[in-house]
Protein backbone atom coordinates (compact mmCIF):
# COMPACT_ATOMS: atom_id res chain seq x y z
CA UNK A 1 0.00 0.00 0.00
CA UNK A 2 1.28 3.24 -0.97
CA UNK A 3 0.87 5.96 1.57
CA UNK A 4 0.60 9.69 0.96
CA UNK A 5 3.71 11.61 2.60
CA UNK A 6 2.82 14.18 4.92
CA UNK A 7 4.33 17.36 4.51
CA UNK A 8 5.88 19.84 6.49
CA UNK A 9 3.62 21.94 9.07
CA UNK A 10 2.12 18.27 9.78
CA UNK A 11 3.18 18.19 13.99
CA UNK A 12 4.17 14.22 13.53
CA UNK A 13 7.09 15.63 11.36
CA UNK A 14 8.57 17.48 14.27
CA UNK A 15 8.21 15.02 17.43
CA UNK A 16 10.52 12.80 18.60
CA UNK A 17 9.10 9.15 17.19
CA UNK A 18 8.51 6.65 19.43
CA UNK A 19 11.33 3.63 19.64
CA UNK A 20 10.33 0.24 18.42
CA UNK A 21 10.05 -2.55 20.88
CA UNK A 22 8.02 -5.52 18.75
CA UNK A 23 9.73 -7.00 15.72
CA UNK A 24 8.83 -10.09 13.56
CA UNK A 25 5.66 -9.26 13.54
CA UNK A 26 3.20 -9.62 10.54
CA UNK A 27 2.43 -5.79 11.07
CA UNK A 28 6.16 -4.24 11.19
CA UNK A 29 6.96 -6.62 7.82
CA UNK A 30 3.67 -5.10 6.02
CA UNK A 31 4.61 -1.59 7.35
CA UNK A 32 7.91 -2.16 5.98
CA UNK A 33 6.91 -3.33 2.74
CA UNK A 34 4.24 -0.30 2.37
CA UNK A 35 7.60 1.81 3.65
CA UNK A 36 9.49 0.90 0.33
CA UNK A 37 6.31 1.16 -1.77
CA UNK A 38 5.41 4.29 -0.85
CA UNK A 39 9.39 5.89 -1.16
CA UNK A 40 9.59 4.25 -4.57
CA UNK A 41 6.17 5.70 -5.88
CA UNK A 42 7.50 9.09 -4.20
CA UNK A 43 11.03 8.88 -6.15
CA UNK A 44 12.93 9.09 -3.17
CA UNK A 45 16.11 7.42 -1.84
CA UNK A 46 15.09 7.57 1.84
CA UNK A 47 11.55 7.70 3.58
CA UNK A 48 10.98 7.80 7.72
CA UNK A 49 7.93 6.64 9.02
CA UNK A 50 6.73 10.23 10.41
CA UNK A 51 6.87 10.95 6.66
CA UNK A 52 3.85 9.00 6.04
CA UNK A 53 2.05 9.96 9.65
CA UNK A 54 3.73 7.44 12.04
CA UNK A 55 5.59 8.36 14.88
CA UNK A 56 7.90 5.34 15.23
CA UNK A 57 11.49 4.94 14.72
CA UNK A 58 11.45 3.52 11.51
CA UNK A 59 13.14 4.60 8.14
CA UNK A 60 14.31 3.16 5.02
CA UNK A 61 16.80 4.03 2.13
CA UNK A 62 17.52 3.03 -1.10
CA UNK A 63 20.07 4.72 -2.36
CA UNK A 64 20.08 2.66 -5.69
CA UNK A 65 16.64 3.51 -6.52
CA UNK A 66 14.91 0.19 -6.73
CA UNK A 67 17.99 -0.58 -9.01
CA UNK A 68 19.91 -3.30 -6.62
CA UNK A 69 17.80 -4.92 -4.17
CA UNK A 70 21.31 -5.11 -1.97
CA UNK A 71 20.99 -1.78 -1.22
CA UNK A 72 18.00 -1.90 0.30
CA UNK A 73 17.85 -0.81 4.10
CA UNK A 74 15.75 -1.11 6.85
CA UNK A 75 17.06 1.12 10.07
CA UNK A 76 14.73 0.78 13.10
CA UNK A 77 15.77 2.82 16.52
CA UNK A 78 19.06 4.19 14.18
CA UNK A 79 21.72 5.85 16.37
CA UNK A 80 24.65 7.89 14.42
CA UNK A 81 28.11 6.16 15.68
CA UNK A 82 30.43 7.96 14.24
CA UNK A 83 30.73 11.19 11.44
CA UNK A 84 33.58 11.73 9.53
CA UNK A 85 34.98 14.29 6.71
CA UNK A 86 32.22 16.92 5.06
CA UNK A 87 30.75 17.11 1.69
CA UNK A 88 28.84 19.92 0.25
CA UNK A 89 25.42 18.88 -1.74
CA UNK A 90 21.80 19.77 -2.12
CA UNK A 91 19.63 18.06 -0.03
CA UNK A 92 15.38 17.91 -0.31
CA UNK A 93 13.51 16.05 1.15
CA UNK A 94 9.56 14.23 0.08
CA UNK A 95 8.17 16.46 3.03
CA UNK A 96 9.17 19.89 1.31
CA UNK A 97 8.78 19.44 -2.47
CA UNK A 98 9.82 21.77 -4.53
CA UNK A 99 12.62 23.07 -2.68
CA UNK A 100 16.50 22.42 -2.60
CA UNK A 101 19.52 23.86 -0.30
CA UNK A 102 22.82 23.31 0.26
CA UNK A 103 23.67 21.45 2.97
CA UNK A 104 27.07 20.08 4.55
CA UNK A 105 26.84 16.60 5.96
CA UNK A 106 29.10 14.30 7.00
CA UNK A 107 31.20 12.23 4.15
CA UNK A 108 31.27 8.87 5.93
CA UNK A 109 28.97 7.87 8.59
CA UNK A 110 28.25 4.61 10.59
CA UNK A 111 25.20 4.21 12.12
CA UNK A 112 23.82 1.24 14.22
CA UNK A 113 19.83 0.12 13.91
CA UNK A 114 18.01 -2.82 14.43
CA UNK A 115 16.72 -4.59 11.87
CA UNK A 116 12.95 -6.30 11.06
CA UNK A 117 13.70 -9.42 13.67
CA UNK A 118 15.23 -6.71 16.00
CA UNK A 119 19.00 -7.77 15.84
CA UNK A 120 21.43 -4.80 16.05
CA UNK A 121 23.70 -4.17 12.96
CA UNK A 122 26.19 -1.63 11.97
CA UNK A 123 25.98 -0.10 8.45
CA UNK A 124 28.94 2.36 7.36
CA UNK A 125 28.08 4.60 4.02
CA UNK A 126 29.93 7.51 2.13
CA UNK A 127 28.53 10.51 -0.02
CA UNK A 128 24.67 9.90 -0.84
CA UNK A 129 24.01 6.99 1.71
CA UNK A 130 26.13 8.67 4.46
CA UNK A 131 23.79 11.94 3.92
CA UNK A 132 20.73 10.00 3.99
CA UNK A 133 21.68 7.80 6.91
CA UNK A 134 21.53 11.52 8.83
CA UNK A 135 18.61 12.64 6.76
CA UNK A 136 16.66 9.90 8.14
CA UNK A 137 18.00 9.62 11.54
CA UNK A 138 17.23 13.21 11.93
CA UNK A 139 13.72 12.92 10.91
CA UNK A 140 12.98 10.15 13.50
CA UNK A 141 14.19 12.99 16.34
CA UNK A 142 11.25 15.42 14.87
CA UNK A 143 14.63 16.75 12.70
CA UNK A 144 14.18 18.36 8.86
CA UNK A 145 17.13 19.24 6.77
CA UNK A 146 15.82 22.77 7.52
CA UNK A 147 17.50 22.93 11.16
CA UNK A 148 20.86 22.26 8.70
CA UNK A 149 20.42 25.73 6.28
CA UNK A 150 21.28 29.65 7.45
CA UNK A 151 17.67 30.83 9.71
CA UNK A 152 17.45 33.55 6.29
CA UNK A 153 17.32 30.73 3.96
CA UNK A 154 14.87 29.20 6.41
CA UNK A 155 12.98 31.90 7.05
CA UNK A 156 12.28 32.82 3.28
CA UNK A 157 11.30 29.22 2.54
CA UNK A 158 8.73 29.05 5.36
CA UNK A 159 7.31 32.21 3.89
CA UNK A 160 6.75 30.71 0.61
CA UNK A 161 5.17 27.42 1.83
CA UNK A 162 2.98 29.62 3.69
CA UNK A 163 1.82 31.52 0.44
CA UNK A 164 1.15 27.90 -0.84
CA UNK A 165 -0.85 26.71 1.95
CA UNK A 166 -2.73 29.93 1.65
CA UNK A 167 -3.32 28.74 -2.13
CA UNK A 168 -4.60 25.37 -0.99
CA UNK A 169 -1.39 24.13 -3.27
CA UNK A 170 0.51 22.28 -0.39
CA UNK A 171 -1.86 19.26 1.37
ZN1 LIG B 1 13.22 14.01 4.52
Amino acid sequence: MVYPIVKFGDPVLEREAETVTEFDTPDLNKFLDDMFESMYAAKGVGLAAPQIGVGRKIAVIDCSNGENPDEKLILINPRILKVEGKQEGEEGCLSIPGFREQVRRGKRVTAKAQNARGEEFEVTGEDLLARALLHETDHLHGRLYITHISALKRDLMKRKIKKLQRAGDWD
